[in-house]
């Protein structure tokens, strides 16, 4: 196959693994739940030299890096998946090479697959059609909140626009990427961000919300927010900071609830248990 016929490959299992599974073509994915519903158990380990394992005996896992950022391990975890449905036998992804040149096809394959998974063209398209926003000539703060949304980093919806979807040429690409991501945090949220920053709108959608302790949501002025494992404050803008591992929720305008999750940064073991609440004595 060459490099055409596996990237049409690998997009159409992505669109037929969303649609089996009921996301919707424009929904952002969250993989470590489609893992489990595939029957994939997704493990946090400390891996300082490797981005993820996927291993198919004796049962399928999956291992994610903490050392790595929150949207890298995603769409890690969505590569993974990808060696999984194409039936690729145990692999072990060190830091991934962004030279797609150097990769092997099954390298490729799942590569492709993560980006069909987690940014299907018709979703990038809706994300920036929804909020009004220009997909040939975006802002930097517009690509950082859709990126966001899709949680994946600012840096991969960046290239995936560029060379895979095309909507955006190389001169904007490199514009975009010269933006500083901390000062483009701070920007949007009114305030020195010293972790992660999530901008949460009315075109949000079903995805929950995933924080690390310390990491800021920004959220809509009338959203209210439930639970014990942030805390709302509403200046200089509305947002809730993450405290301690948890679930809430946060209520928006058009009176949708959606789930928020906060877990402690560098968690190990279980995916499905990062946000469990810990004992208050707990460390
Ligand atoms: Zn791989």
């Amino acid at each position: 196959m060459n490099v055409r016929e596996l990237a049409t490959r690998a997009a159409a299992e992505a669109s037929r693994l969303r649609a089996k599974y009921g996301i919707g073509p424009s929904d952002a994915v969250c993989p470590f739940e489609l893992a489990d519903r595939i029957g994939l158990s997704v493990r946090l380990i400390a891996l300082s030299s490797l981005e993820a394992i996927y291993a198919r005996e004796p049962s399928p896992v999956i291992l994610l890096s903490t050392e790595r950022p929150a949207g890298r391990r995603r769409y890690s975890c969505a590569h993974e998946i990808g060696h999984h449905v194409f039936g690729h036998g145990t692999c072990l992804d060190q830091l991934f090479d962004d030279d797609p040149g150097a990769w092997s096809s099954d390298e490729f394959l799942a590569h492709r697959f993560a980006a069909g998974l987690l940014m299907p063209k018709i979703a990038v398209e809706a994300a920036f059609d929804r909020r009004g926003w220009s997909l040939k000539s975006p802002r930097p703060n517009e690509v950082y909140v859709v990126a966001q949304n899709f949680g994946v980093g600012y840096t991969t919806l960046i290239g995936h626009m560029e060379c895979t979807l095309r909507c955006v040429l190389s001169s904007v690409a490199t514009g975009l990427l010269k933006q500083k991501l901390t000062q483009l945090r701070s920007d949007l949220a009114g305030f020195q961000i010293d972790q992660d920053l999530l901008v949460v709108d009315d075109h949000w959608g079903e995805r929950p919300i995933e924080l690390e302790i310390g990491d800021v949501a920004v959220i809509p002025p009338s959203a209210g927010f439930t639970g014990a494992c942030a805390i709302r404050k509403t200046k200089p803008r509305v947002h809730i900071a993450a405290t301690i591992s948890g679930s809430g929720s946060v209520a928006l305008n058009n009176s949708r609830s959606i789930e928020i999750r906060v877990s402690r940064p560098r968690f190990t073991g279980l995916a499905r248990y990062r946000y469990l609440e810990e004992p208050a004595d707990a460390e």
